[in-house]
């Protein structure tokens, strides 16, 4: 293995003040809100998921509607044909989730003053049991209801019910104690984390382990269920998938590596499950792809490369840290930690160095980011992402920018931009493989300290 002898990265791990955190802001609804009924259609693809059965064709639903009491509510839809709905509840923060086969929602007909700006948005029911909801693709063959609780509650139904006026989704919930909702809670998640334990790699994560060069595994955050920051009509998870994906076609285009995205498509990945494949496959670095927002700072722009730490290195990290570490509440799983399966002494020095390649990494990305974009005031920071953790993948997330701000907003969603700015961050893997030894381009024989792999790229106006 790599050695280096410096010491002096602290460690990374799930901080018990972060999950308090997380708990607390996973109850804020997402940006769109809804108080009255949403139209959407609901097309039943196929029906892979553990808690459906076969249907003929596509089946459609529309026109949500809830009805929100303080001990009883009822969330429906109407479809044009049966499904089969699973659920159940997870605490802190309290949702109840509601498994179905695979859907695609569709925005709602234009007309009326109420309807979700997105189709993956949440609602908000202020004032009864539930406190907000959303819906979306949970994974190939599944989707998911999440609905966040306002008290502790119990499922009294979910399924189709048909009758001669046609078949609706019905999802009833009733107010429970709070003893028998966490007894509840504790066993979906012992079921969970059982049918999850021994998920084997997925084939193109080992082919990409096998293939002698490099591998380096683009992350675009969030995904399905999951939208991420929603900004007049900017939708975080498809611009940092359309960036990840023109990242990736570059990077493969060079030849230079075997390029592994952790979703290639609009589908939620969990946390722990990213940074598994990048682990899987082996990979020499790892690029997580995300897009801020910050409500009432408008002025507030540029892109920001993040690396993990124990301490976040600025209040403004460490917010941006509980927000991207929501993605896994905000689906309805519960985080859990991988085992790294090391021995202590060995996982130290590898944590280490990876701490040091990351830091380089960023470093680099920093200097060629500048030459094409807008960067941050403070560009270089750390915290707690979850999805840094890997302890033998050197791994950064950068923020796009922020789509809060108007400039940031209009750039991040233009071609132009997103060439441009592709083009830099590919040209900052190269600069960081062949100042690594692992690209035979250049000749460069420094060690790989971070003053040697700190390459400056030319063109570039100081
Ligand atoms: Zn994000």
């Amino acid at each position: 293995m790599r050695l280096i002898s410096e010491r002096v990265f602290g460690r990374c791990g799930i901080q018990a003040a972060l999950g308090a955190l997380l708990a607390l802001l996973a109850l804020q609804p997402l940006v769109a809100q809804n108080r009255g009924i949403i139209g959407l259609r609901q097309v039943a693809l196929a029906d892979a998921g553990a808690a459906s059965r076969p249907v003929a064709g596509p089946v459609f639903a529309e026109n949500a509607r809830l009805a929100n009491g303080l001990d009883r509510a009822e969330l429906s839809f109407d479809l044009s044909a049966p499904v089969k709905a699973g659920s159940f509840v997870l605490a802190a923060p309290d949702r109840i989730v509601v498994e179905l086969p695979q859907v695609e929602f569709e925005a709602a007909p234009p007309e009326g003053p109420h309807r979700a700006r997105h189709p993956h948005a949440a609602a908000r029911a202020p004032g009864g049991l539930v406190a907000s909801y959303r819906f979306g693709l949970f994974a190939p063959g599944k989707s998911r209801i999440v609905i966040d609780l306002s008290a502790p509650a119990r499922v009294l139904r979910a399924a189709a019910v048909s009758s001669p006026a046609g078949t609706r989704l019905v999802v009833s919930l009733a107010r429970m104690d709070r003893a028998a909702f966490l007894a509840a809670a504790h066993n979906a998640l012992a079921a969970q984390q059982a049918a999850t334990a021994d998920d084997p790699p997925a084939p193109g994560v080992v082919a990409a382990a096998v293939s002698g060069l490099p591998v380096v595994v683009i992350d675009p955050g969030h995904g399905g269920i999951d939208s991420g920051a929603m900004v007049r009509g900017l939708v975080e998870k498809n611009i940092v998938f359309d960036f990840a994906k023109e990242l990736a076609g570059k990077l493969r285009a060079s030849g230079h590596y075997k390029v592994v995205m952790t979703r290639d498509s609009d589908v939620f990945v969990a946390l722990g499950d990213r940074v598994k494949i990048a682990r899987d496959a082996g990979a020499s670095l790892f690029v997580s792809v995300h897009a801020d927002t910050i409500s009432d700072a408008a002025s507030v722009s540029g892109a920001t490369v993040y690396t993990c730490s124990e301490h976040a290195s600025d209040a403004e990290a460490a917010r941006t840290a509980e927000k991207e570490n929501q993605a896994d509440a905000v689906a309805g799983v519960e985080s859990k930690d991988e085992d790294n399966g090391v021995s202590d002494i060995l996982f130290d020095l590898t944590r280490q160095e990876t701490r040091t390649y990351s830091h380089v990494f960023a470093r680099t990305l920093v200097n060629y980011w500048q030459v094409a974009a807008r960067l941050n005031k403070n560009p270089e920071r750390s915290a707690g992402f979850r999805v840094l953790k890997a302890p033998d993948v050197p791994s950064v997330l950068i923020e796009l920018g922020y789509l809060s701000n108007a400039a940031d907003g209009a750039a991040l969603n233009s071609p132009g931009w997103r060439d441009a700015t592709t083009s830099r961050v590919a040209a900052a893997i190269d600069a960081f493989f062949t100042a690594k030894g692992s690209l035979p381009a250049k000749a460069n024989t420094a060690p790989p300290t971070a003053e040697a792999l700190d390459t400056t790229p030319t063109g570039m106006v100081k």
